[in-house]
């Protein structure tokens, strides 16, 4: 259950108010606030996507958007990865896939261990496994996946 980022930028498309710009202190360095942690942090513009972020098109267009991502090819990037909050840094969007025994899809975990899924069966199993479960962090993260297997589930 390796997560790797796709860097396709839905994560950040509404966080604009959450990732706050306070001032600009350089030509690519601005002061900022995470306002769901009210942590204070200085953003400094990676250098390898310093003409990116000088395009403002994307930001314009998408206002709703955090003021950090801009797109570049087919991905949409964070431009302050470097100096990006921790919470940004290890955000996961989905650590886990649920499929039945056909394979079909019926639900994802996100990284803080929310299900997602419309399928009435598997959201009333969750609900038991997380009564069940004892442990936490990584190894809440593997007892889930042998609970869901031990359940018939196929997980990825
Ligand atoms: S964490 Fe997920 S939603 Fe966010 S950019 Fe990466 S793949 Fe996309
Ligand atoms: S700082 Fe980067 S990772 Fe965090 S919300 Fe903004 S664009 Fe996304």
């Amino acid at each position: 259950m390796v997560f790797s980022c796709r860097q396709c930028g839905t994560c950040c498309m509404y966080l604009g108010d959450y990732i706050v710009i306070e001032h600009q202190i350089g030509p690519f360095e601005f002061a900022c606030e995470s306002v769901s942690t009210g942590t204070p942090f200085i953003a400094r513009v990676d250098e390898d996507k310093r003409e990116i972020f000088l395009d403002h098109s994307f930001p314009s267009a998408h206002p709703s958007a955090c003021r950090f991502l801009r797109p570049e090819g087919d991905r949409i990037r964070c431009s302050i990865h470097e100096t990006s909050p921790c919470q940004c840094k290890f955000y996961r969007c989905v650590v886990m896939r649920i499929f039945d025994s056909k394979k079909n899809l019926l639900g994802t975990v996100t990284g803080t261990l929310s299900l997602h899924s419309d399928d009435p069966i598997l959201r009333s199993v969750w609900e038991t496994i997380e009564r069940e479960l004892s442990s936490k962090g990584a190894d809440r993260e593997v007892q889930l996946q042998q609970y869901l297997e031990a359940r018939g589930y196929l997980v990825e």
